[in-house]
Order: structure tokens, then sequence, then C-alpha cells
């Protein structure tokens, strides 16, 4: 999805494992799709352009009808169904049973890069959080992705969320994921 944030790096992620890519902007873009990514930038301002662009709906329905979905830090907070501290009125689409902290890292802590573990992988994984969201709940969803021990990563069904962001750390390891989801 290209209405704001950071998609061109993951369209270059995306194409370095082997994807092709089309940039979504209009409902027309949807169609014949495997999977989405909803890039990080800001939830709140992404929300609302996907209105504006007779987006929403469509998206959502998608997605919840089973559209592989990877979802980065804004993205996860638009894939989840509970979100703390967002703007009046912000809801996700619930495509994911877990609950976030828009912002949840606090000021002193905005941006900052950390080794995270992902499951079933003994080498560490580069974390770029930027104003990332906390994952207060990962709810019924499966863990795929911890930091100090706290849920940054999330799948469930065909939808994947991270609460960092995998395009801007230069390891492909979490696109190639996605790619086997979008195959499997
Ligand atoms: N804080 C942003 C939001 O609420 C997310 C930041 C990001 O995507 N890097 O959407």
């Amino acid at each position: 999805m290209a209405l704001q944030g950071a998609f061109a790096e993951h369209v270059r992620a995306l194409e370095a494992v082997g994807a092709r890519t089309r940039l979504v902007r209009l409902k027309e873009d949807l169609a014949g799709l495997d999977g989405l990514v909803i890039p990080g930038g800001e939830s709140t301002t992404m929300t609302m352009l996907m209105q504006r662009m007779g987006l929403y709906d469509a998206v959502r329905d998608a997605v919840n009808g089973g559209l592989p979905a990877l979802g980065t830090c804004a993205g996860m907070i638009i894939l989840a169904d509970r979100i703390s501290d967002g703007i009046e009125g912000q809801r996700g689409f619930g495509t994911l049973d877990i609950a976030v902290r828009r912002n949840g890292y606090g000021r002193q802590l905005e941006s900052f890069e950390s080794p995270l573990q992902l499951d079933g992988d003994p080498e560490a994984f580069p974390g770029v959080f930027i104003r990332a969201p906390v994952v207060l709940d990962a709810g019924t969803t499966e863990v795929i992705a911890q930091h100090e021990g706290r849920p940054v990563g999330v799948r469930q069904g065909r939808a994947m969320a991270l609460a960092f962001h995998p395009e801007l750390s230069g390891d492909l390891r979490l696109h190639r994921r996605f790619l086997e989801l979008v195959r499997s």
C-alpha cells in the first residue's frame, strides 16, 4: 500500500527476494494481488488517506477475507484489534487478535536499534524501531519475534505484523517469510 510511509523500501526488499510488486493507491489496484504490505508511517494519516481514497473497506475486507498481509509498525496498528493511545475514533481492522499501544516505547526510546529473536532461527535479527507500537497482548496470535521477552512480531492465519521496520534493516529474512506465507 503506497499511500504514505516507507513503502519504497518494502518494494526494494520484496523485489530482492524475488517478488513482483505493484503500488496500491486505488481500489482497482487491489485486483489480482497475492499479498499486501501495509508499511510503516503514521497509522492515523494512513487510515484517513484510505478513507479518502475509498480504499478503507476494500482493504479491510480483502485482508480480513484472507489476502496475505504484512503490516509493519503503523501497518501493525492498522491490522490490530485493540488500539490504545490512538486518536479519537481510531480503529484497526481487527485482522489480528492483538492489543497495541501507539508510540508505546516512550519518548526516550522513540527510535532505536536492537537485536531481536525470531522463532525457529538462532541468528538475531536487527530490529529498527521508530515510534513503534508496543504489543500489550498477543491474544491468540503466534508470536514470531521477540525483543527482551516482549512480542514484537505476530502471525495469525495469513496475516503477519511487526512492530519494527524490517525493510530498513538490510536483512531480508522476514520478507522471505512473508513470501512463503503468500505462497503457502
Ligand atoms: N507511531 C506511528 C503510528 O502511530 C507508527 C510509526 C511507524 O510506523 N514508524 O502510526
